[in-house]
């Protein structure tokens, strides 16, 4: 057995960060992956060009994101904004574009580039990364947690559980963080598929197969009432129909845990049609999971747990998601920073550099008059 800082379990979006903040601050640190690589889910996003987070500031992202998890968030999102996301990137070596829709990617519009950034600062900031280690469970001990893996035991004061939702399970997210913090006493949110497309009619895709609508509003209606309203793409597949602003309806209506709505489609080149869905792609197929840790038993000022002192969570394990555009990924970054620098100060380090903004130079137009 041996001791570390901090045993940070998954090596996905959140336990990347994780780890390479923890490397910052000089904790000892252990990250363990199930998966024989990390970031497999990662590698997938935006298309494999990974769409790191929107361009715009926190308070509209924190609204963006709409109860319960904007308000939750809001402490993470202001300590690590969308413009400090950037910075970060960019002075660690990867460079970010802002592209249509406000979305920022690296430069490279790689996701593989990203994925490598994280594993080099792992690498150069002496933070061990352990792939191929199952963890089967996670328990109280005098010191801290105890966690057992299919091959070693670690221990360790303090412990982030970065193990995300149950979306694309052949990415390594299969809910083993949930089961872990629910012996631990947590509460844990029924799963839901956030970010997913609609089975329907048949009737409804006939012809349309493959057709694309760049530019439309859906509203989700239910009992006669417009419950919420979202824009984007919309696309006719072979199984039913997606598109951005369908899939980011379908968090509207988890979250809402609607039985019977349907969607109005505004075409911004005229015209409208109103479709109800015979149900949802399920949550294996979405691209985020709404459901996870309950969220009123986590500080959201430091992410710890309420309830389990010294556990922490960072990313999708919590019921946390947000919509298309870099949204989820920033909520990952955002809060496992936010817990491993609560994790630093308890361990005795300085806090985290200022990712400020350059001041602006005064030029001779700027100058104060005196
Ligand atoms: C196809 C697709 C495209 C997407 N594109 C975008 C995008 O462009 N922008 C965006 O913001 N979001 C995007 N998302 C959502 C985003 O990928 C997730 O919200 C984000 O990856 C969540 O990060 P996480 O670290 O919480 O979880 P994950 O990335 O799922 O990482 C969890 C990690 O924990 C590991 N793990 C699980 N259990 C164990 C265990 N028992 N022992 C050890 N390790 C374990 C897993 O193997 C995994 O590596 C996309 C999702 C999908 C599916």
């Amino acid at each position: 057995m041996s001791k570390t800082d901090v045993i940070i379990i998954g090596g996905g979006a959140a336990g990347l960060m994780a780890g390479a903040t923890a490397g910052e601050l000089g904790l000892k640190t252990l990250v363990l992956e199930r998966k024989a690589k990390p970031g497999r889910k990662l590698l997938m996003c935006g298309n494999s060009r990974c769409n790191l987070t929107t361009n715009i500031s926190e308070d509209r992202m924190i609204q963006m994101f709409g109860r319960p998890v904007g308000p939750f968030l809001e402490p993470a999102l202001k300590a690590f904004t969308p413009s400090m996301l950037q910075r970060w990137f960019a002075a660690n070596g990867l460079k970010t574009v802002v592209k249509a829709g406000n979305k920022v990617y690296p430069h490279t519009e790689r996701a593989m580039d990203v994925l490598n950034l994280f594993t080099d600062l792992l690498r150069d900031r002496d933070v061990s990364l352990a792939c191929s280690s199952v963890v089967q469970t996670l328990e109280k001990s005098r010191g801290g947690f105890r966690v057992t893996t299919d091959n070693f035991i670690v221990e360790s004061k303090y412990v982030l559980i970065a193990t995300g939702g149950i979306s694309y399970p052949k990415t390594g997210s299969v809910g083993d963080g949930q089961v872990w913090a629910k012996k631990l006493g947590h509460a844990v949110e029924p799963y839901r598929p956030g970010l997913a497309g609609y089975e329907v009619d048949p009737k409804v895709i006939k012809g349309r197969i493959g057709k694309v609508y760049e530019k439309v509003a859906v509203e989700v209606m239910s009992g006669g009432k417009v419950l919420g309203e979202t824009r984007g793409v919309y696309e006719i597949e072979k199984w039913g129909v997606g598109g951005t602003a369908l899939t980011d309806a379908s968090r509207i209506i988890s979250r809402d845990n609607l039985k019977k709505y349907s969607l109005k489609i505004t075409f911004f080149d005229g015209g409208s049609e109103e479709i109800q869905p015979l149900r949802m792609r399920p949550v294996k197929e979405a691209m985020v999971t709404v459901g996870g840790v309950a969220l009123d038993e986590i500080d959201p000022k430091t992410m710890e747990s309420k309830v389990c002192p010294g556990l922490y969570f960072a990313g999708e394990v919590m019921d946390v998601d947000g919509p298309t555009g870099g949204y989820n990924l920033q909520a990952a970054f955002s809060s496992a920073r936010l817990a491993v620098a609560h994790i630093g100060k308890r361990c005795g380090k300085k806090g985290l550099p200022a990712l400020d903004a350059p001041k602006a130079k005064s030029g001779p137009g700027r100058r104060r008059k005196r």
